[in-house]
C-alpha cells in the first residue's frame, strides 16, 4: 500500500515512475492541484542526469554536468518559483556570454540588447567579430526548417556559423551540426534570443543543481504528503483491459493500483521501451563530458566562458572548482580520463590565466548524457499520451519541441500533468 487513507477523503492519486527533473515536474503540478502524489524512484537519490554529490577526490560538492538555463527557458523557471526555489539560479543578469578563441587568442563579448527589436547586430562591440549586421539574416533560416534540416545544412559558413551558431547549436542539441536537426534548434533559439535579450540571460544554480531543482522539490512534495520510495526500480507494469493494474518491483513487490490511480512513466526511453513494449523510442544518444578541477578562478564578467579552436567548450568558474564542458563527446567516450583532463588543464589556464601543475581533477563521463538531436531520433519521440487510459509518459525524450533539456523534462511533466488533470 502506497497511500495512507484519511477518512473521507476522495483525492485523485498518481504514482510516478522516476524521480528525474520531468518526475518531480509531475508530481508538483499534480501535487499543487491537490492530487496525492507517490513517486518510485530507482536510484538512492533524486535528480537522475541533473543532481550534485560529493566528490571525494575533490573533496568538494559538484554537479555531474555544467547545466545552463536562459531566461527564456519558462517552465523551468516557473517550477522552480513553485517549489519556492526561485531565487537560487544565479549569472550576469542580463545577456552577455563571454567568447575566447584559444587558436587566435581572440576575446570577445556577445551582448544583445534586453529589448525585442534586435539592434544589438548593428554594434560591432556587441555581436561577433568579422561578422556583419546582415549576416544575422540567416538566423530568419530557423524559422521553419524542414523536418529533416540539419544546422550545418541552412547555414552558409563563415565567422557567424564557426563562432556562435556552431558552438550554440552544439551545447543546446548535445549533437553535432552536421546531425544536429535545425528545427529543434529553431526552436531553442525561438524561446531564447528571437525573445529579445532579455530572454536570453544565462542561468546557472547559485549552490548546486540539487540545490535548486531536486532538494526545495522533495522538501515541497513532503509537505503536501508525497511519498518518494529511493532504491525502489518498477521492473514490470501489469496491464489489465486498457489499464495500468499494478507495478512490479524488481524486489518482487506488487503495488496494485486502484482503479482511479493514474501512472507517470518519467523513466528513461529505454526503460519506458522494456515496461511498455510496443513503444516507439528514440534509440540513439549522445555523450557529455565534464571536467571538474578543484582551483579556484576569477569568474570574469558571466561566470563562464565559451570556448573556440580547442577541445573544451565550456568553462564555469565555480566557488570551488573550475567545470569545463564538451558537448556531442561520444567521440571522447573511450579516451582516457587522464589524457582528457591533462590536453584540457593547459587550454583552461589559458582562457582563464590560470598556471601551475594540474590540480585535482574528476572527469564525469555521462554516456547517455541526452537522445541525439536528429531529425531521425526526432521523429520517434512519442507523444505523453500512451494506448492505456491511466497511463502518462514524461521525460526530455519525450516529444517536447525540444532538444533534451531541463526545459525540455519539466515541459513533458507538466504536460503529463496536464492530459491526467483533464
Ligand atoms: C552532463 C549533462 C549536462 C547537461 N547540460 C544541460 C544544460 O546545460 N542545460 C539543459 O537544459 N539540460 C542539460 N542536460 C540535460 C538535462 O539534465 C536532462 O534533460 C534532464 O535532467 C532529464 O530529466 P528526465 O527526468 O527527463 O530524465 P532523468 O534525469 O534520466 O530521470 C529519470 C529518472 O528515472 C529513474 N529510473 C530509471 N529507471 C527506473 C525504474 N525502472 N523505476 C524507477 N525509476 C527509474 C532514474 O534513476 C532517474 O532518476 C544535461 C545533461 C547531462 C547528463
Amino acid at each position: 500500500m502506497v497511500f495512507s487513507e484519511t477518512k473521507g477523503q476522495s483525492q485523485r492519486r498518481a504514482h510516478i515512475i522516476g524521480a528525474g527533473l520531468a518526475g518531480l515536474s509531475a508530481a508538483v503540478t499534480l501535487a499543487g492541484r491537490g492530487w496525492r502524489v507517490a513517486l518510485s524512484e530507482a536510484g538512492p537519490v533524486a535528480g537522475g542526469r541533473c543532481r550534485s554529490y560529493f566528490d571525494r577526490a575533490l573533496g568538494c560538492r559538484i554537479d555531474n554536468g555544467n547545466h545552463l538555463l536562459l531566461a527564456g527557458n519558462r517552465a523551468a523557471i516557473g517550477y522552480l518559483k513553485a517549489i519556492g526555489a526561485g531565487d537560487t539560479l544565479c549569472g550576469p543578469g542580463r545577456p552577455l556570454f563571454p567568447f575566447y578563441d584559444l587558436a587566435t587568442d581572440e576575446r570577445w563579448v556577445l551582448a544583445p540588447n534586453p529589448g525585442r527589436l534586435p539592434y544589438w547586430i548593428f554594434c560591432p562591440h556587441r555581436r561577433v567579430p568579422g561578422t556583419r549586421a546582415r549576416d544575422y539574416l540567416a538566423l530568419t533560416r530557423f524559422r521553419h526548417p524542414s523536418e529533416e534540416a540539419t544546422v550545418a545544412r541552412i547555414l552558409p559558413d563563415g565567422p557567424l556559423y564557426r563562432r556562435l551558431l556552431a558552438p550554440l547549436a552544439i551545447a543546446a542539441l548535445n549533437t553535432g551540426t552536421e546531425q544536429g536537426s535545425a528545427r529543434l534548434f529553431g526552436r531553442v533559439l525561438a524561446e531564447t534570443l528571437g525573445r529579445g535579450g532579455a530572454a536570453s540571460v544565462p542561468l546557472y544554480p547559485r549552490i548546486g543543481l540539487s540545490e535548486s531543482f531536486v532538494d526545495p522539490a522533495l522538501a515541497w512534495l513532503a509537505e503536501r504528503g508525497a511519498v518518494v520510495r529511493f532504491g525502489q526500480r518498477i521492473a514490470a507494469l501489469e496491464i489489465a483491459a486498457d489499464r495500468v493494474a499494478a507495478l512490479a518491483t524488481a524486489d518482487g513487490e506488487r503495488i496494485a493500483l486502484d482503479p482511479a490511480e493514474a501512472v507517470v512513466l518519467a523513466a528513461p526511453a529505454p526503460v519506458a521501451a522494456d515496461l511498455l513494449p510496443g513503444l516507439l523510442v528514440p534509440t540513439s544518444f549522445e555523450a557529455i563530458l565534464n571536467v571538474h578541477f578543484r582551483i579556484s578562478a576569477h569568474p570574469g564578467p558571466a561566470g563562464f566562458v565559451a570556448l573556440l579552436g580547442g577541445l573544451a567548450e565550456w568553462a564555469f568558474v565555480k566557488r570551488e572548482v573550475v567545470s569545463v564542458t564538451v558537448s556531442a563527446a561520444a567521440r571522447l567516450i573511450e579516451q582516457p580520463a587522464e589524457e582528457l583532463a591533462a590536453q584540457i588543464w593547459p587550454e583552461i589556464c589559458q582562457a582563464l590565466d590560470l598556471a601551475g601543475t594540474m590540480p585535482p581533477v574528476r572527469v564525469v563521463k555521462e554516456k547517455r548524457a541526452t537522445v541525439a538531436a536528429t531529425p531521425a531520433e526526432d521523429r520517434k519521440r512519442p507523444p505523453a499520451e500512451t494506448r492505456l487510459a491511466n497511463l502518462v509518459l514524461a521525460g526530455d525524450w519525450t516529444a517536447t519541441g525540444l532538444p533534451g533539456t531541463i526545459e525540455g523534462a519539466i515541459r513533458s511533466g507538466q504536460t503529463a500533468a496536464e492530459l491526467l488533470s483533464r
